[in-house]
């Protein structure tokens, strides 16, 4: 039960995922940028920063800026792979490349490991999604 609890701690949500993927691509930000780009007050930020930080996937002090963790670069990592592979099989699949990355946002972080490893073989192991960025 105890690992199983574990797995649930480190689940994220939309919005939290969204956060690392900023901050994974920015680097540090202010609490009140990453509100911003979220479009959520600053009362919801900072309580969605707290988890994270309690999850071990950020650093971060109340009203100071945010960075990853090793933990949470290597999470954004695998998100943005997951994010990159999906839109690679979206665009061949017929959408457009801005199609593709909306739609990819919805579930990138929902997908298996093990499917992403299945996708990245059966899309003949792209290096680059549609837009020319790198597949980490
Ligand atoms: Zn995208």
């Amino acid at each position: 039960m105890r690992q199983i609890s574990s797995l649930r701690r480190k689940e994220l949500n939309w919005s939290e995922k969204e956060c690392l993927r900023l901050l994974y691509e920015r680097g540090v930000m202010r609490p009140g940028e990453l509100a911003t780009e979220l479009k959520l007050s600053h009362s919801t930020i900072t309580e969605l920063l707290q988890r994270l930080a309690e999850k071990g996937f950020i650093v971060y002090e109340k009203y100071k800026e945010a960075r990853l963790s090793k933990d949470g670069t290597l999470m954004a990592m695998k998100i943005v792979r997951k994010h990159r592979l999906l839109e690679v099989l979206f665009v061949k699949m017929g959408l457009n490349a801005c199609e593709a990355c909306l739609e990819a946002r919805k579930v990138d972080y929902l997908i298996s490991d093990d499917l992403a490893y299945k996708m990245c073989y059966y899309l003949g192991n792209p290096e680059k999604c549609p837009c020319g960025k790198r597949i980490p």
